[in-house]
C-alpha cells in the first residue's frame, strides 16, 4: 500500500484506519448481500437495517435522550444555516440571537437574517475572534425564539469549554467540527448539528439532533426537503439518504464504542493530544504564538503564527516533505492550523511536535 501522510486538514478530515479497511473489506461485497452499500435500494432491508442501527448507536454513544429526534440530512452545515431560521424563526414574530465567536458563526447570521429579525448576543470581532464570551458578557433577549452559536470555530480555533445558560430560549449549536469529539449534555440543547466531514465520517451527510417539541415550529408550507418535521416523520428517508456516507458514519460510531471505548475516552484523548501541541507554542519563547486565549484553545483545531512570517514557506514545504500535511491556516486568520480531529493518531501529533520543535531550533 501507498504510505499514508499526516492529514491536518479541517475538513474533510482524516478518517480512522480501521474504519477505511472495514469500508474496504466491505466495498464490493456488503456481507450477505453481493453488492456494494453503493449499489443497495435505500428501502431494502440490508441497508434498512445499516441505518437503523447507525442511528442506535449514536443515540447511545451520546446518550440521546428519547424525546430527541436524529436526522440524516443532506447539504452540510451550511444549509442548516438557513433551515435553522427556516424551521424555527419564520413567522414566529420574535427574533433570534447570534453569538458569533469566528467566522462560522457570522456566516450562520447571514442566511438567518434573509428569514427574518436577528439580534447579536455577543461578537468576538474586536479581538479577531480570539475568544468566546464569558456569560455576563452575553446580552441575551429573554424572548428570543433561539439563541444560535458555534461551540467550535473551525477557522479561528476558538472553542467554548461549556454551553452558555439560555434560560428556557432553545439553544441551537453548530457543533460541525466538535461533534463526537467529547461527551455532551444533550438536555441543554434544542438542535445540535454537524456535517459529517471532521469527525462523523465523509462529507454528504449531515446529522441534526433536535428536541421534538420544536418539531411543531416547522410550517406546513415549507418545501418538504427543508422541514425538519417531514424529514422526522419520513425517519431520515423523505428521500434517498446519502447512503454509503451514512454507512461509514455507522462505522466511525462503532469504531468510537468499540476501539476507543466512548466519548469520555475519546474527550481524554483528544485533551492529550492538543496539550502536547499548545506545550511546544507556549514554550518557543514567541517563536510560535496561538491565535485563541488559552481558556477557549480549540482541542480540534490548533491554529498558530511564526514571528517571522517569512518563515511559513519554508515551514509548510518542509512540513510536507516530513509526510505531515495540510497545515496552512485560513487566510482570515494566517499562519498555522493544525487540525487534530478524533481520528488524528497520537504519532501524527507527536511527528508534527518534534517537527516544530526543530524547526524552532533551526530558525530561532
Ligand atoms: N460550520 C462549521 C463550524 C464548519 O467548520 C463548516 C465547514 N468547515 C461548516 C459549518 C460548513 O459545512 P459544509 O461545508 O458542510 O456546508
Amino acid at each position: 500500500m501507498e504510505k499514508r501522510v499526516y492529514n491536518f486538514s479541517a475538513g474533510p478530515a482524516v478518517l480512522p484506519l480501521p474504519v477505511l479497511e472495514k469500508a474496504q473489506r466491505e466495498l464490493v461485497c456488503y456481507p450477505g448481500q453481493g453488492m456494494s452499500v453503493m449499489e443497495m435500494s435505500h428501502r431494502s432491508d440490508a441497508f434498512i437495517e445499516i441505518m437503523t442501527r447507525t442511528e442506535r448507536d449514536l443515540r447511545a454513544l451520546l446518550g440521546v435522550p428519547d424525546n430527541y429526534k436524529v436526522l440524516f440530512l443532506q447539504g452540510g452545515g451550511r444549509l442548516q444555516f438557513s433551515m435553522v431560521p427556516m424551521n424555527l424563526l419564520r413567522g414566529t414574530g420574535k427574533s433570534a440571537d447570534y453569538i458569533l465567536t469566528g467566522s462560522w458563526g457570522k456566516d450562520a447570521l447571514k442566511e438567518a437574517q434573509r428569514e427574518g429579525e436577528t439580534r447579536v448576543a455577543w461578537d468576538g470581532k474586536e479581538g479577531n475572534y480570539h475568544r468566546v464570551p464569558s456569560q455576563a458578557e452575553l446580552k441575551l433577549d429573554p424572548n428570543a425564539t433561539y439563541v444560535h452559536f458555534t461551540i467550535n470555530e473551525t477557522i479561528q480555533g476558538v472553542q467554548f469549554p461549556r454551553e452558555p445558560e439560555t434560560g428556557n430560549v432553545p439553544l441551537v449549536c453548530d457543533a460541525s467540527s466538535e461533534f463526537l469529539s467529547r461527551p455532551v449534555p444533550i438536555n441543554k440543547y434544542g438542535l445540535i448539528y454537524a456535517c459529517a466531514q471532521k469527525n462523523a465520517g465523509p462529507a454528504g451527510v449531515t446529522i441534526v439532533i433536535v428536541r421534538e417539541d420544536l418539531l411543531a415550529r416547522s410550517a406546513e408550507s415549507l418545501p418538504g426537503m427543508l422541514s425538519y418535521k417531514v424529514h422526522a416523520d419520513a425517519d431520515s428517508a423523505f428521500n434517498t439518504p446519502p447512503c454509503y456516507a451514512l454507512y461509514v458514519v455507522g462505522l466511525v460510531v462503532e469504531w468510537l464504542r468499540d476501539t476507543i471505548g466512548g466519548l469520555d475516552k475519546m474527550h481524554q484523548l483528544n485533551q492529550k493530544k492538543a496539550a502536547r501541541l499548545y506545550e511546544v507554542i507556549d514554550q518557543s519563547n514567541g517563536f510560535y504564538t496561538g491565535h485563541a486565549t488559552n481558556d477557549c484553545r480549540s482541542l480540534m483545531n490548533v491554529t498558530f503564527r511564526m514571528k517571522n512570517a517569512e518563515l511559513d514557506k519554508p515551514f509548510n514545504k518542509e512540513a510536507e516533505a516530513a509526510g505531515l500535511v495540510t497545515l496552512k491556516g485560513h487566510r482570515s486568520v494566517g499562519g498555522f492550523r493544525a487540525s487534530i480531529y478524533n481520528a488524528m493518531p497520537p504519532e501524527g501529533v507527536e511527528a508534527l511536535r518534534e517537527f516544530m520543535l526543530d524547526f524552532a531550533r533551526k530558525h530561532g
